[in-house]
């Protein structure tokens, strides 16, 4: 149909999710592969014979990009693709330089530029290639992995340590200066609305699934907040331009994530529930069912959690996390895991990094799961020393997916596509209606 596709996530961009909108693949761990195809496949040259008119990439996953053996780079011939077999290139009309080949020192970023792409690596550097223009294609490489999470990227605007380590998430993980979510949609928008026959943007709030994987209820709201920041650009958008659809839905459920109450303190204990938390001795050991910890006790429910107030800085966000009130999360699908219900100061080691990186964090202190946490001095607050929680049938290292339901949001403006998805369905339907809203046949 001659749309653009434009793709931006907070997570690695070989993941999953941006790699199903784009690329055809049967390992989803082919990294190397994946983001060469992005460009092989996208008919870079403009021949509209084949292709899925990649225009806009953003997201986390530089090591992709650089040739092995260079710092931060994971390109192997085992996560490459070898040559597609002749009847595919044929069926898919596929010109010989879309073949692919296991070439594991190819300099992605350089094909990419010279394909016509404008590349930035930080927020600062989109801001300004933005200011400067429109570019006609864009990609944004921010994080060597995984993005980091709005939670550590927040703290670095604000200039807030955690307390952990005494320096920022952020440049422990080789990322100093990430975008938020809407600031790359928003790039997005600009990017691809220069089509006229059209687009599709895809845009992934990636961490809300992968913290919740790690049972890190704070880190999956703020993630939800960054999330809902991008809904906003996205709807303001559709009515400016009009002749919009936008879906706002989840891939399926993680980790049973539900609102149990909010923190109070216990009925004859004085103070503050935040510092008592903090001086709590360890429940680690505890396992008498006769005696009921403090941690547990302060979980009010009912008329007793009363009404969280946060209070948010200019930029949107909690000032603080941890405040009387707190809402608090239980995960039905959780993992083994020590739950003290206070902000945890580190994320636990992301799984998509180049392994240089992985080692470093290794070496100061990140926990390596859910359950290391708190292990090491690194953990002032020590997670380990609130209630241990076994996990039920879901397994020792992290929550998982679950059956549950997932809302669908739709909007448009300029039309009656949302119409469309309307009700109870079954998830493979909303394929064939995006194919039926593209074409307007509804
Ligand atoms: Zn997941």
């Amino acid at each position: 149909m001659g749309k653009s596709l434009g793709l931006v996530t907070t997570a690695d961009v070989e993941d999953a999710t941006p790699a199903a909108n784009a690329v055809h693949t049967l390992n989803r761990n082919a990294g190397t592969g994946i983001c060469d195809q992005y460009l092989d496949e996208s008919d870079a040259a403009g021949t509209g014979r084949f292709g899925t008119g990649l225009t806009v990439l953003m997201g986390g996953g530089r090591r992709w990009f650089l040739p092995a053996g260079k710092f931060g780079s994971s390109r192997t011939a085992a996560t490459d693709y070898s040559a597609l077999p002749p009847d595919l290139l044929n069926g898919w009309n596929l010109p010989s330089s879309a073949a692919g080949a296991a070439d594991p020192n190819r300099y992605l970023l350089k094909d990419f530029t010279d394909a016509g792409f404008a590349y930035v690596s930080s927020a600062a550097a989109l801001r300004d290639l933005m200011e400067r223009g429109t570019p006609s294609k864009l990609l944004g490489l921010f994080a060597y992995g995984n993005m980091n999470v709005a939670l550590d990227k927040i703290a670095k605007r604000r200039g807030q340590t955690s307390p952990a380590t005494g320096g920022l998430v952020v440049d422990d993980y080789h990322a100093p200066d990430q975008p938020m979510l809407d600031e790359m949609t928003e790039a997005a928008l600009r990017v691809l609305n220069q089509n006229n026959r059209g687009f599709v943007l895809m845009v992934e709030g990636a961490h809300i699934d992968k913290q919740s994987h790690t049972m890190d209820a704070d880190r999956v709201i703020g993630e939800m907040i960054e999330f809902d920041n991008a809904v906003a650009v996205a709807r303001r958008f559709a009515d400016q331009v009009g002749d919009t659809l936008v879906l706002v839905l989840a891939d399926h459920e993680c980790s049973g994530f539900s609102l149990i109450g909010a923190l109070v303190n216990p009925p004859g204990s004085t103070g503050n529930v935040i510092d008592n938390l903090k001086t709590q001795p360890s429940d680690a050991t505890v396992l008498d069912p006769a005696t009921q910890p403090y941690r547990q006790k302060a979980v009010g429910v009912y008329e007793a959690a009363g009404f969280p107030r946060y209070r948010l800085l200019p930029d949107g966000y909690p000032e603080n996390f941890d405040i009387e009130g707190k809402l608090l999360v239980g995960f039905g699908a959780n993992a083994d895991r020590y739950e003290g219900w206070l902000t945890k100061p580190l994320p636990v080691i992301d799984s998509l990094l180049p392994t240089e990186i992985k080692g470093e964090l290794q070496s100061k202190g990140y926990p390596a799961e859910p359950i290391s946490r708190g292990a090491g001095a690194a953990d002032p607050y020590g997670d380990a020393r609130g209630f241990f929680i076994r996990g039920q049938a879901a397994g020792r290292t992290q929550a998982v997916h679950t059956a549950a339901d997932i809302v669908l949001s739709a909007y448009s403006a300029g039309g009656t596509s949302s119409q469309l998805f309307g009700g109870v369905q079954e998830n493979t339907e909303i394929f064939f209606k995006l194919v039926r809203a593209a074409f307007g046949a509804y």
